[in-house]
Formats: C-alpha cells, sequence, structure tokens
C-alpha cells in the first residue's frame, strides 16, 4: 500500500474550518455553513454523500458581566443556554462554595449569589436547585487559560433547575476568593430560538461485503464563540483526508464517514444517529420474517467506531479510548508496536461520539492527540497557533493503514462485535452520571416535579 495521506490537505480543511469559517456552534448558521463545505467535498469524491437533520436550539450571548466593589469588573463567559438576569443584572450577596461540602449548600443560599469551585456531587445539585440561589459563578480549573465556553444540555430543563450562570477562569477566581466581596452584580443575557442542526454522512460503499458497515467519524461543530481548532477542526480535517484517500483505495467493506454535529451541546449528533439506528432496528426484529439465527439489521452490521477528537497539536503523545473487548485491545497494542507509533492505549468511556455508538453495542475505538496545550480546549483559546500539519499527516497515516488493512482488505473483519461487562458499565455510568441522561427512554428522562 502506498500511503496516500496528505498533511497538507488535510491542514487546509482544518483551516477553511477554524480559520475560514471559525466558531460553529451546533445549531448555527456557521455550523451549517461548515456542513456544507464537509458535504460538497464528499460529493466531489464520490462518496454517496447528505445531511442528516435534527431539531437543537441556536443560542447567541448578548452580554456576560461580573462585577464588584473589591474587584472591579472580571472577565467571565455566560453558560450557553442558562436562564437571563433582568437587564439591569442581580445584584445580591455572596455565599461560597468552594469544597462541595454539604456545610455550603444550606437554605441560606437562596436569593444569593454562589462561587462555586469544583464539582458537586449529584445530591448536592439537586439541593442547590431546591434553595433557589439568585444565580451562579463557577470557577475554571485550569490554571492560566481564559474562561470556559461550554453549555448546558437541552434536555436537562427536565431535570434540574436553571439559573443565571457565569464562568471565569482560575486565576480569576483566585483573586475574586482572595478579595472575597459581600456583594456582586451579575448579567447574562441571551437570545435562544429554535434552530436545526446536522450529521454530514459520507458512504463509500463496500466492494464485497457492502453490509459490514465501519464507521469513521469526528463532530465538526465547536464551543460558541471559538474556533475549536483542535477540538475538533483537527478531527474532522483527518476523517475529510480518509474519506478523500479510502475513495481512492476503496474497500471490500462499507466505510461510513461521518461529520456529527452539535457534540459539545452533549454529543447530540451521534446521539440522534444510533436512536434512529435502534429504533429500525428494534422494528426490523418485531417482523414477523426476521429470523433471529441469521438475520441482520443495519445495527447489528455496525461492526466498529473510529472517533477522531481532538487533534493537530504539534507537541503532543498520541491516545486511544477503547470500548470493546481483548481484541481492540490487542489489535491496538499489536499495531501500535508494528508500525512504531507511540500509542496510549485506555479502555474508558471518553466523553465524545463513539460512546453515543457504543451504547447500542457498536465497539469505539476513539483516537485523541494529547498536549498540554488541551488545557485550552472549550475556550476561545483553542486556535490554529500550536497545530501543525505534521501531526495531522502522522496521525492519519497510521489510521490509514488501520482502515486499509482491517477494513478495506482483510479477509474477515478482525475485530469481534463485543463489549466487555466492564466496558458497558462504564459507558452507561458515562451517560447516567456525567450527562444525566437516562438513555433508554430515548431523550426523555424524569420529569422534574
Ligand atoms: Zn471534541
Amino acid at each position: 500500500m502506498k500511503n496516500l495521506f496528505s498533511g497538507k490537505a488535510s491542514f487546509e480543511f482544518l483551516n477553511h474550518l477554524s480559520v475560514n469559517i471559525g466558531a460553529r456552534l451546533g445549531g448555527s448558521r456557521e455550523e451549517k455553513k461548515a456542513a456544507y463545505y464537509i458535504l460538497e467535498r464528499f460529493k466531489e469524491w464520490g462518496l454517496k454523500s447528505y445531511l442528516q437533520e435534527f431539531k437543537t436550539k441556536d443560542f447567541s450571548v448578548k452580554k456576560s458581566f461580573i462585577t464588584s466593589r473589591e474587584t472591579g469588573d472580571i472577565h467571565c463567559r455566560s453558560y450557553g443556554l442558562c436562564s437571563n438576569t433582568p437587564t439591569k443584572g442581580i445584584t445580591s450577596d455572596i455565599v461560597w462554595c468552594l469544597s462541595g461540602s454539604p456545610l455550603e449548600i444550606t437554605p441560606d443560599i437562596k436569593n444569593k449569589i454562589i462561587v462555586r469551585y469544583g464539582a458537586l456531587d449529584d445530591k448536592l445539585r439537586k439541593k442547590m436547585d431546591e434553595y433557589e440561589p439568585a444565580g451562579v459563578i463557577v470557577i475554571g480549573s485550569s490554571r492560566g487559560t481564559k474562561a470556559l465556553h461550554i453549555e448546558r444540555l437541552e434536555e436537562w430543563d427536565k431535570i434540574l433547575a436553571n439559573q443565571p450562570t457565569l464562568m471565569i477562569s482560575y486565576d480569576d477566581g483566585l483573586k475574586l476568593v482572595k478579595a472575597k466581596p459581600k456583594k456582586m452584580t451579575i448579567i447574562t443575557e441571551q437570545d435562544i430560538k429554535p434552530s436545526t442542526s446536522q450529521n454530514v454522512i459520507g458512504e463509500l460503499k463496500g466492494g464485497l461485503y457492502p453490509e459490514e458497515i465501519i464507521v469513521v467519524c469526528g463532530h465538526y461543530d465547536s464551543i460558541w464563540e471559538g474556533s475549536g481548532a483542535s477540538d475538533n477542526a483537527g478531527g474532522t480535517a483527518i476523517v475529510m483526508e480518509l474519506a478523500r484517500i479510502f475513495s481512492i483505495h476503496g474497500s471490500k467493506r462499507t466505510i461510513r464517514f461521518i461529520a456529527f454535529g452539535s457534540e459539545e451541546r452533549g454529543l447530540n449528533g451521534s446521539r440522534y444517529y444510533i436512536k434512529e439506528l435502534a429504533k429500525k432496528d428494534k422494528k426490523e426484529k418485531e417482523k414477523k420474517e426476521y429470523i433471529k439465527i441469521w438475520d441482520k439489521t443495519e445495527l447489528d452490521n455496525h461492526l466498529l467506531t473510529i472517533n477522531i477528537d481532538v487533534h493537530g497539536a504539534l507537541l503532543g503523545t498520541n491516545h486511544v479510548a477503547v470500548a470493546g473487548c481483548s481484541d481492540h485491545i490487542v489489535g491496538m497494542q499489536l499495531l501500535s508496536k508494528e508500525l512504531g507509533f507511540k500509542l496510549d492505549i485506555k479502555e474508558y468511556a471518553m466523553s465524545s461520539d463513539g460512546t453515543s455508538l457504543a451504547y447500542h453495542g457498536i465497539p469505539a475505538l476513539q483516537f485523541a492527540r494529547s498536549s498540554p496545550s488541551n488545557n485550552v480546549l472549550h475556550t476561545e483559546e483553542d486556535t490554529i497557533s500550536w497545530l501543525d500539519r505534521q501531526a495531522l499527516e502522522d496521525y492519519g497515516r497510521f489510521l490509514e493503514i488501520l482502515l486499509f488493512r482491517w477494513v478495506s482488505c482483510s479477509a474477515e473483519f478482525p475485530l469481534e462485535r463485543k463489549i466487555s461487562d466492564e466496558n458497558v458499565k462504564k459507558i452507561k455510568a458515562y451517560f447516567l452520571k456525567h450527562l444525566k441522561l437516562d438513555m433508554e427512554a430515548g431523550l426523555e428522562t424524569k420529569k422534574k416535579k
């Protein structure tokens, strides 16, 4: 096999997404622009290509503001989809919740502004909602970076209260806690409107085993007002370049290239994709003609997900999160050693699209580039400046060989379609504890009383 993966070509895709288009929040006009850019390339390369649309909300932040007499104005970012303050803001006493102790979350927080550092466990989180604070300021956990641009999951409106919430950096948090003001004023104002987001799908039909499907994916959306260069224009660029070169290499099996939308909004694109597949699967299995011992649905025929998220750092190390069985671990060990591609292999449910597909039984290999510069992820500083075409090419060529041998050419697909019980537990815990979603209930979860 001749390596076709080009660092130059993939860096151009990365540049177009993160610099020319820029911020691509799930559900926004810019995300749509990026979707059409990818769709047009997929079509050019002769893939069977289409958009898969789903409903979401678009939001834009009009104002984020924090001030106190002792500190002056503090740089901050509204928490996406949080509720607005009145236009003139909220001025109130402050409660300090800096250790996550139950002593800090008491009925006394009612109508006050909470300054929070560190995560709250679910029990305290629920208490905090019950006691109705006026607003929340969240201190970041990475030193030397700006305030996070993140957003709530839309589904949380059904289970969690929604307070006006603002994010500040770790460094500003430190200054704030030292100054210990008695009162603060906060303003957050967002325009929220119904919208659509979309997955971009480009399929290369398998020549010999078209029914066997391998998904090669990465999300192309970004956080709000951030170019999302490494997260995940970098990964999308690798997916696109693989799509381009495999349309030349060809494949015995079907490779479905997917750029997922709205990942930053809570894996929304991949959750939509797998929900639709699982619905079809259920319907087919209920039919009289369905023969259990050998009939396979489209979902059953999904053999593996290769998800590519956070890429391009010039100085960094290579990492794969495995949601599968011993085949996947051993396979990764052998291939990385054989090719001299140093790879840190761990079994866990990575917070990324492959985990949505793994929830319905499709093993996932989720590749990332780890780097000290990753502490700027989800901030406006995730820019192209610390990325390089060489990093894309080295990683891309490793993935090219993996796909070429195991998917394009192998006599039998070498990896069992199996996820170990231990990994299944981790995947379920990820959705329930981290995303607070009951996946069995579809996108619905228990109603707020
Ligand atoms: Zn990402």
